[in-house]
């Protein structure tokens, strides 16, 4: 698909691109279909299913289309819902995404450390191949590098994460867009924290590139971690791919309901996501007065990566605090990362930071 670049749209996409680049067996399989699939009315009797029939909150599976959801999800994003994969979080997305692409045992996935963990762990699930492309001091992949291995290892799958997990920086435009241009496979671009940084979110971009994914969820800004619900955005033909091998009651009725409340309270969690960017800011500031602090490195997420002197010895002492950062030092070298709470929550972790010998600014 690498000659397809901006030239696409999706409808240009053939099958047949496709079918080069999914799993054989995924290919032929024949999905699991559902009674519930074929009726969409109301007021039926239904008989279908083996449920419970007396009523209680969940004695009904859930709807395996999931349409009441998408097509709310799609007003908002201005996505249609053909283009929209629903999954048990990014992370089954994400899971999908490498069953219905990598031969085990064969096929290799780039990603760019430092990076969100859980695409190694998934790689590793399915036996895929991880390769390393290098990043510069501004956490931005070194093109050249990537280049190269796009030509010589030919990636099945490219994992992008902008704003990335742990450094909380965009990746350029101009990074991704070569890096769509020049991919053999597909790219997955995570988009987890992109309403924290709006206007820089790529799915507006979606039909210039058959080849891209972009993998969105409700557990960051939306406020719905525990409610476990992961989106993906492609092309008809991917989207129609994934659903072969979606366990077709992935996603809960709970979850269904509450997410289309959430998204009707859009002007809420607006307001929470600029009171988080405000407290960003701030926090920013404050930890850059700090002897013991090293650098704040700018976020467009919702947490903040610092470096320190001692990030073990910071991440023991905030934590004989209460208080619980994650240390991600093994990953970037001295530095910690810690998610933005609460005006208060933010106050008291600056308290225990002048409580912390030596770390008075
Ligand atoms: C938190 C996070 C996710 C979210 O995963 P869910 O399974 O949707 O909760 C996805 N990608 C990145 C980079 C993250 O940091």
């Amino acid at each position: 698909m690498n000659q397809s670049g901006p030239t696409g749209s999706w409808e240009e996409v053939t099958m047949k691109e496709l079918e080069t680049l999914v799993r054989e067996n995924v290919l032929r399989l024949t999905p699991y279909s559902s009674a519930r699939q074929e009726f969409t009315g109301d007021g039926a009797i239904m008989l279908d299913a083996n449920e419970n029939p007396f009523r209680s909150e969940l004695n009904r599976y859930p709807d395996p289309l999931q349409r009441s959801l998408k097509s709310a999800l799609g007003e908002y994003r201005g996505i249609a819902p053909e283009n929209i994969l629903l999954g048990n979080g990014s992370d089954e997305v994400l899971d999908l995404i490498f069953r219905a692409f990598c031969e085990p045992g064969a096929d290799r996935v780039l990603l760019f450390p430092p990076t969100y963990g859980m695409y190694r762990v998934i790689a590793g699930m399915n036996d895929v191949e991880v390769c390393e492309g290098r990043c510069g001091e501004d956490f931005q992949p070194d093109m050249s590098d990537a280049l190269r291995i796009l030509h010589d290892v030919e990636p099945k799958l490219v994992m992008l994460c902008s704003p990335n997990n742990p450094t909380g920086n965009l990746i350029d435009r101009a990074v991704i867009e070569s890096i769509l241009q020049n991919a053999p496979g597909l790219v997955v671009l995570d988009e987890a924290y992109i309403d924290f940084s709006p206007g820089a979110s790529w799915l507006p971009e979606l039909d210039r590139w058959p080849n891209l994914i972009v993998v969105q969820t409700f557990s960051k800004a939306w406020g719905m971690a525990g409610g476990r619900l992961g989106v993906g955005y492609a092309s008809a033909g991917i989207i129609d791919i994934l659903n072969r091998i979606r366990y077709p009651y992935n996603v809960n009725s709970c979850t269904q309901r509450l997410v289309l409340d959430r998204l009707g309270d859009g002007r809420l969690v607006q307001g929470e996501v600029s009171a988080l960017i405000r407290e960003r800011g701030f926090l920013t500031e404050k930890l850059r007065g700090y002897p013991s602090v090293e650098q704040v490195y700018p976020s467009e997420a919702n947490f903040l990566l610092i470096r320190v002197d001692d990030p073990d010895a910071l991440y023991a002492n905030l934590l004989g605090n209460g208080i619980v950062i994650r240390n991600v030092s093994r990953a970037v070298p001295g530095c910690v990362r810690i998610t933005i709470g609460t005006p208060d929550e933010n106050r008291r972790l600056l308290a225990a930071f002048d409580s912390i010998p030596g770390g008075l600014s």
